[in-house]
């Protein structure tokens, strides 16, 4: 049957997830898969789930399963006010909404904001399920110049000089896929530059807890609160199946974003919500995160070492203190996609680094790995096989 017809003209604008289709290649078995962007299985409190199901059964009974506010379900606001408060974040219960993980309110900011050929202001390289998300609006990007610290305020400046930007969206902690971190220096610059332009950022803020050295910095939310959409989830610090994302956003949004939802789910999980709010009330994060973050430091500190010690000359890994990634660049001229089939062939895989740009022709030297999915002894023979990969590939 000929089907391209039935096809909506945005639909051609969803292209398939590049990641994905690399995935499937790495299941197969015997290869190390550093290509991964999902949290590691053993940082899901197990043993936790039956007891806040109980407590959920106990205290909310059928209103668990009920229709819910499209806003979120108020017990889990109220305790993610107090979450947020906690980030040096001030917003009420009522200034809180739930989604469906924080994909889904980029969606919504798409859907609300992004008329054709709208600005849409990038780090770059940034996260792919951004671009994902945002690409069936057909924005066009503007690409701003970052270094190992993330975004330098001043290619901010020019470019809210230089064009009409509808949106900024940034993830300034623990940037996927970067790992990088934005000083506090840098987030006031930025704070004061957005206020000046009159412009709106969206702060994506799934990394910042899982922090393994340093000390936390705070969000940009704290310093320009009327022109952030500040968004985090629980995806890496509960479960990301459960999918519970929330936001604080400026008043004039928050009625829309309220609407497109309505028209998208009616509301997120109300069972799912339920758990959620029982796992914050309960306190059950504070002892449950040391845990995450005693699994992911070790992890880290391993790829960190193994690649300083045996990737090639020319191979530069940027400074991580947290998160689920590393980011390596290679040597001049490295062809990202050469080294992966390469390293395959070793045994080991990766996510080349140009699908994170805008640009295509941009990244083509460089590469993430993630660590949160394989124990040290895995990571380090994984880069081992890397490395191999890399000097066969130099000759
Ligand atoms: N933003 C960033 C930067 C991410 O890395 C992810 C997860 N890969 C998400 C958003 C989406 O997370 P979730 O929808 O599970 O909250």
């Amino acid at each position: 049957m000929e089907y391209q017809s039935f096809l909506a003209d945005r639909t051609r604008l969803m292209q398939t997830n590049a990641i994905r289709e690399i995935l499937k290649v790495v299941s197969k078995p015997g290869i190390i898969s550093l290509a991964g962007g999902i949290p590691s299985p053993q940082s899901f409190p197990m043993d936790l789930f039956k007891v806040l199901v109980e407590k959920v059964m106990t205290k909310y009974q059928s209103r668990a399963f009920q229709y819910d506010l499209t806003e979120g379900f108020v017990p889990l606001r109220e305790q993610v006010s107090i979450l947020l408060s906690r980030r040096g974040i001030i917003a009420s219960p009522e200034e809180v909404n739930i989604t469906s993980g924080s994909q889904g309110l980029l969606d919504a900011m798409g859907k609300l904001l992004i008329n054709k050929g709208d600005k849409i202001a990038m780090e770059s390289p940034t996260y792919l399920g951004a671009i994902s998300a945002f690409n069936p609006y057909e924005p066009e990007y503007v690409a701003m110049e970052t270094d190992d610290l993330g975004l330098i305020p001043e290619s901010l400046d020019e470019t809210l000089a230089k064009y009409s930007i509808k949106l900024i969206y940034l993830v300034p902690t623990f940037q996927n896929p970067t790992g990088r971190t934005l000083p506090l220096e840098r987030r006031e610059k930025i704070a004061a530059i957005i206020q000046k332009h009159n412009a709106l950022l969206v702060e994506d803020d799934p990394y910042s807890s899982l922090r393994y050295q340093g000390e936390p910095v705070p969000a940009i939310k704290t310093l320009a609160p009327e022109n952030v959409i500040y968004l985090s989830t629980l995806s890496k610090v509960f479960a990301p199946g459960l999918r519970i994302g929330f936001y604080a956003a400026p008043a004039f949004l928050r009625q829309w974003l309220v609407l497109v939802k309505q028209g998208v789910d009616l509301h997120t999980s109300t069972f799912n919500q339920a758990l959620a709010a029982e796992y914050l009330e309960g306190q059950y994060l504070d002892t449950h995160l040391p845990k995450i973050i005693d699994l992911y430091r070790p992890r880290q500190k391993a790829m960190q070492v193994a690649l300083e010690k045996m990737m090639p000359q020319g191979y530069v890994c940027t400074p991580s203190q947290g998160g689920m990634f590393l980011w390596v660049t290679g040597p001049e001229g490295l062809d990202d996609l050469a080294l992966y089939e390469k390293a395959v062939e070793n045994g080991v895989a990766f996510v080349p680094g140009r699908f994170f740009y805008t640009d295509p022709l941009q990244g083509k030297g460089t590469m993430r790995l993630n660590y949160t999915m394989a124990d040290e002894a895995t990571i380090e023979t994984g880069v081992e096989k890397l490395a191999r990969a890399a000097g066969q590939l130099t000759g």
